[in-house]
């Protein structure tokens, strides 16, 4: 028999009503066999995320305030859902909620509160479905460095699966050496649920959520954008990197090592096919030259003007060190034969700014420093770019259609993408633009 391990996001387990569709998701088919969940999302767009209710209680008894109140708002949640499932868990609950207020008392951390979401709804699904729960602190590590420990997760996960015909393992959070708590980033469900898909070498990772699939650019800036229906690892890793928000950048690597595809599907319309995101698809399963359209807002350019810079021998190697000294990792380096620009978020820049304005004055004596703090990025990207002539032709094209400067342009070596620097008011515009000519008039 496959297995299949399905991740179900925090509007997907939102409430009872919600789960009973994903029971009968994973009912319908036998070899869904590991369920990781998120803790409940958004009911409605005005609701908050159980994550950031235990943020913000967290931070309230930290400081010594009163949380009784928030608290309570937060036990609400779940015993709402656990009394119209008809689950007769109240009393183990009332439990767990009184240790969480206890080590809430302790100062037990951010990490500790927020892991609570996925925690709790972890124990109400396994119940639920009547499958073994596994606290996801005992399987998943992370090292002194804070990093994930990969192999020695996934030996554990194994190890501890082999044991049960089916389990639910809480999204999000594992534990470092000293058995404190210690989450992902936000969204780091996703990174767990991939974990396990490779620890089991599951056949498939579905990850549900509320839409049917990856779409081709920001629903938030292009209303109803197409879906894509096939996707490479690369090509994911890109998009999410550049603020495609449905999936998690960092949950490519541990599925991908292991060649297990992921589906992305929607949790409400169970009957899409959804995203399928592979090693490499078919060259033709894409109806449209890109892929996908992404980018952020809040970037930097710094950049450093010196006559015959080109001649001089270690002249980039001196400029990448004072950002590294700085703890800044740079995003795109594009230069000319006497100029370098660097391109870095915003926030991290501002932060250190006199001190790498004054390194770099010592490390390379240059003519000019020149910073541009007005910067949007915006990724086109697609395996389709490669075979095409003429895209980049038809994204300039179209940006100065609707009157947008292009401030700075790279493509990678792999004609995977294209990035292009304009101005964060022009962000939305370039989006729709490029969107408008590639997928709405398909050329
Ligand atoms: P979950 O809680 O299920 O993990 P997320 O909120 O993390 O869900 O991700 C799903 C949301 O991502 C969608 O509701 C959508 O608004 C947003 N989103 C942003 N960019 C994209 C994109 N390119 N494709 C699909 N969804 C996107
Ligand atoms: N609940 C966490 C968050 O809101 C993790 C996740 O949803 O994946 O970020
Ligand atoms: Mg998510």
């Amino acid at each position: 028999m496959q297995t299949k391990v399905v991740k179900f996001g925090g509007s997907s387990l939102a409430d009872a009503n919600q789960f009973v569709k994903v029971a009968n998701i994973i009912k319908a088919d036998p070899s869904r066999r590991y369920v990781v969940p998120s803790a409940p999302g958004k009911r409605f767009p005005k609701d908050t995320k159980v994550t950031d209710m235990l943020y913000a209680c967290y931070d309230v008894a930290a400081r010594g305030g009163d949380f009784s109140e928030m608290f309570e708002a937060i036990v609400a949640r779940y015993m709402e859902i656990v009394r119209e499932l008809g689950l007769k868990i109240e009393d183990r609950l009332t439990r767990e909620f009184s240790t969480i207020r206890m080590s809430f008392m302790a100062r037990a951390g951010r990490d500790y509160a927020a892991s609570r979401g996925e925690y709790l709804n972890g124990i109400v699904l396994a119940n639920y479905l009547g499958f073994s729960f596994i606290d996801a602190a005992d399987v998943i590590f992370f090292g002194e460095d804070g990093k994930l420990r990969l192999k020695e997760t996934c030996h554990a996960v194994k190890d501890r699966l082999s044991e049960v015909g089916n389990a639910v393992i809480p999204g999000f959070y594992g534990s470092m050496p000293n058995d404190t708590v210690k989450t992902f980033s936000r969204g780091g469900s996703d990174i767990t649920g991939a974990i396990v898909a490779a620890a089991v070498n599951a056949d498939l990772y579905e990850n549900w959520t509320d839409v049917s699939g990856f779409f081709v650019t920001d629903p938030r800036i292009v209303p109803n954008p197409e879906i894509i229906r096939s996707i490479t690892y690369r090509e994911l890793r890109e998009l999410a990197y550049m603020g495609a928000g449905v999936f998690h950048e960092d949950a490519i690597f541990p599925v991908r090592q292991a060649g297990i595809p992921i589906n992305i599907r929607n949790t409400n319309r169970p009957e899409d096919e959804g995203t399928v995101i592979t090693e490499s698809a078919p060259e033709d399963s894409s109806p449209y030259t890109v892929t996908g359209i992404a980018g952020r807002r809040g970037f930097v350019t710094v950049t450093i003007e010196k006559d015959m810079m080109n001649a001089e021998l270690g002249f980039g190697r001196r400029v990448l060190e004072v950002f590294e000294k700085n703890g800044i990792s740079f995003e795109h380096m594009p230069s000319g034969i006497d100029t370098m620009s660097i391109i870095v978020h915003k926030d991290e820049f501002e932060a250190r700014e006199s001190s790498i304005i004054e390194g770099l004055r010592r490390a390379v004596s240059p003519d000019r420093i020149d910073i541009d703090r007005d910067v949007a990025l915006l990724a086109v990207v697609g395996r389709g770019m490669r075979a095409q002539r003429g895209t980049a032709a038809r994204i300039f094209a179209a940006l100065a259609h609707a009157k947008v400067n292009v401030k700075m342009i790279d493509q990678g070596s792999s004609e995977l993408n294209i990035i292009v620097g304009i101005t964060n008011d022009d962000f939305e515009t370039s989006v729709k633009a490029v969107y408008d000519i590639f997928v709405t008039q398909r050329l």
